[in-house]
């Protein structure tokens, strides 16, 4: 690592942003400083003057200097870890992990340890690159662990009204209110929004409370997938406050048969 740095970081490029005609604007995620700008100087100018590895998405390890007067870091050095080559060579990997970053770009706390927020992205790029789960799986345990370690993971085992479990509903009808958080049922809302079955249900839980590994051995079916898919994107969109950029151009594949 560079000795002239004052700090030392991994991280996982979120955003590259142009500034001016020669500098880029780094957005990045590192397990003890949260979200993190960066000023990478001359490095729109020259691709090689970071030796060609700021790409979108690449896990790096990165020499910064502190910033002047409360100016954003300099990167210094930049190292290569993962590139994670087949995620922007393959649009629908492109397309998921473009959502992700999006997500953590938006959310993530500037200069807050988020070593778990950190390690969640690292493991489903990876997962990812290496085909190691199907991409929808790891989107859905993106957005639930994701909304977990927010504080707002959604409820899905019982009632947000009248807080009876799930299983003891019987044949009550179910869906999913993104504004209150979790499963409602038939007796609280006339017509429930998003509509989903106990059996997704069940494997929507199942995929919140695992981890990867865990996830690799189980089977999904495709009913709580799609059902999860809508639920999950519905949710993080009504907590963002909008639709996020790159879940539009998620969803225009999906509906073009890009996405299986
Ligand atoms: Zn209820």
């Amino acid at each position: 690592m560079n000795p002239e740095a004052d700090f030392n970081t991994p991280a996982i490029l979120l955003r590259r942003v142009e500034y001016g005609d020669n500098d880029l604007i780094l957005s990045v995620i590192t397990p003890d400083r949260g979200k993190l700008a960066l000023m990478a100087k001359a490095a729109k100018r020259s691709r090689r003057r970071f030796g060609g590895v700021l790409d979108l998405f690449a896990l790096l390890e990165l020499s910064c200097r502190t910033g002047r007067c409360g100016r954003m870091p300099l990167l210094a050095e930049a190292n290569l870890c993962e590139p994670f080559h087949t995620i922007r060579a393959e649009v629908a990997k492109t397309a998921y992990a473009s959502y992700w970053a999006e997500l953590v770009h938006f959310w993530g706390d500037e200069g807050q340890p988020q070593p778990a927020l950190y390690a969640l992205l690292r493991d489903v790029l990876t997962a990812l690159d290496r085909n190691q789960l199907p991409a929808r799986v790891l989107s859905l345990l993106f957005q639930l662990r994701f909304m977990h370690l927010a504080g707002l993971g959604p409820r899905l085992s019982v009632c947000v009204g009248c807080r009876r479990a799930v299983e003891t509903l019987g044949d009550v009808r179910l869906g999913f209110d993104p504004s209150r958080g979790g499963v409602v049922c038939g007796c609280c809302e006339a017509a429930p929004p998003l509509p989903i079955s106990r059996g997704a249900l069940k494997e929507l839980a199942w995929i919140a409370d695992g981890d990867l590994v865990r996830a690799q051995r189980m089977r999904f079916s495709a009913e709580a997938l799609g059902a999860g898919e809508e639920l999950m994107e519905a949710f993080v969109s009504f907590h963002l406050g909008r639709e996020a950029r790159s879940l539009k151009f998620l969803r225009h594949l999906r509906e073009s048969g890009v996405l299986s």
